[in-house]
């Protein structure tokens, strides 16, 4: 028997007019026969639900729909799910968007607002769900098959995937028809749980880490970030401040980061319902992949903002008038005590910090962390 995938499509809107619904199931039709065509060593299953949660005008917030795609994917045991509204979507990054793949959720969420009535609108959903799914399935842009940035819906026209990309599809396929861990195991405790989920695919959890590029995390954070640098003119300003962080021992600094990066994350991931990504109760692989994934990101980030810290308090403490420190600590100021300085100053920052970046949006780190693209 050939592996199942299956892909639930779920209908937000409240579309009442019979032909746009006729579009819709010819588009999944399509969808369908396009990857059972690139794909014909699994077998292919696309249930259409439909739920009249929004009436059909007015921009949607892609976040929610997310949400809603993600709960019913795990509600029905869906490998995707694909949340289709006529309404629009409302951006954050760019000017307008037609679609929005979350890989971390494995939801993509597609709008046919756009769509241009008089040249095969089937075709051009249908094309726009292939490139939302090859999102899904890992696949960055590429200048060929339905991988191309789709700029509107007129230019979308219905191909297969290309070899290079049908390879690397099939690999991850692969490895999600493979039975899912809480399958092989029916009780589970809470760590243990999240412990075998990481080591079930160690290297994938980390290349989904790095795909979210924590490093960046500090610039997209801004209002957290604003708030360490605040605390940060304090703690250089003061002569205190530069006494206490000399005569700390390395050790305790370094034990002192790693609490404030792993407190700082736990804070933050905790605060902002993080965690929460769907009110599913029970032990799912999958979500819990993506709870690790997020919570891995998250504490990279924290690091990266406590080096940027570091580095920061390491130029001003090389520019500062060396007089004036000299006198502050009664002593000439060694390079080591410099480092030493940086590092306190860093776990200060990195602690304020969190605090303020309970003030962010929570919506906006969501967004940060599950949008692959706006399409
Ligand atoms: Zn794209």
């Amino acid at each position: 028997m050939k592996p199942l995938v299956s892909i639930g499509w779920i209908l937000l809107s409240d579309v009442t007019d019979s032909s746009l619904l006729r579009e819709y199931e010819r588009a999944i039709a399509k969808v369908r026969d396009a990857v059972s065509n690139d794909f014909p060593e699994l077998s292919w299953e696309m249930p259409f639900v439909r739920r009249r949660r929004y009436p059909p005008h007015g921009a949607l917030d892609p976040l929610d729909l997310l949400e809603a795609g993600l709960l019913e994917k795990t509600k029905n045991k869906w490998d995707y799910a694909i949340v289709l509204v006529s309404n629009e979507l409302q951006p954050r990054y760019r000017i307008s968007t037609i679609g929005v793949p979350s890989s971390a959720l494995e939801v993509a969420v597609l709008s046919s607002s756009e769509i241009d009535n008089n040249d095969n609108p089937d075709e051009q959903i249908a094309m726009l769900a292939l490139h939302l799914l090859g999102h899904l399935w890992g696949l960055s842009h590429d200048d060929e098959g339905p991988m191309m940035p789709p700029e509107d819906y007129k230019s979308l026209k219905l191909c297969g995937f290309s070899e290079r990309q049908k390879e690397k599809v099939a690999q991850r396929l692969r490895e999600v028809s493979d039975e899912r861990l809480e399958e092989r195991e029916a009780k589970w405790g809470h760590l243990s749980f999240y412990w075998s989920t990481f080591w079930t695919d160690p290297g994938g959890i980390l290349k989904d880490v790095r795909d979210y590029s924590p490093w960046s995390l500090p610039i997209k954070m801004s209002r957290m970030t604003a708030a360490t640098a605040v605390s940060m003119i304090f703690i250089l300003m003061g002569s205190e401040s530069w006494e206490i962080g000399i005569h700390f021992s390395p050790y305790l600094l370094f034990v002192g980061t790693v609490l404030a990066v792993v407190g700082a994350t736990i804070f933050i991931f905790a605060g902002q319902n993080l965690g929460q990504i769907s009110r599913e109760t029970g032990y799912r692989e999958q979500l819990s992949r993506t709870k690790i994934v997020v919570f891995t990101t998250l504490m990279q980030g924290m690091f990266f903002l406590w080096l940027l810290f570091m580095f920061f308090v390491i130029v001003v403490g090389l520019v500062f008038p060396r007089d004036i420190l000299n006198s502050w600590l009664g002593q000439k100021l060694t390079l080591t005590q410099l480092f030493k300085f940086a590092s306190f100053a860093g776990i200060l920052g990195l602690l304020a910090g969190a605090v303020g970046g309970n003030l962010e949006e929570e919506e906006e780190i969501k967004a940060d962390l599950f949008y692959d693209e706006e399409t």
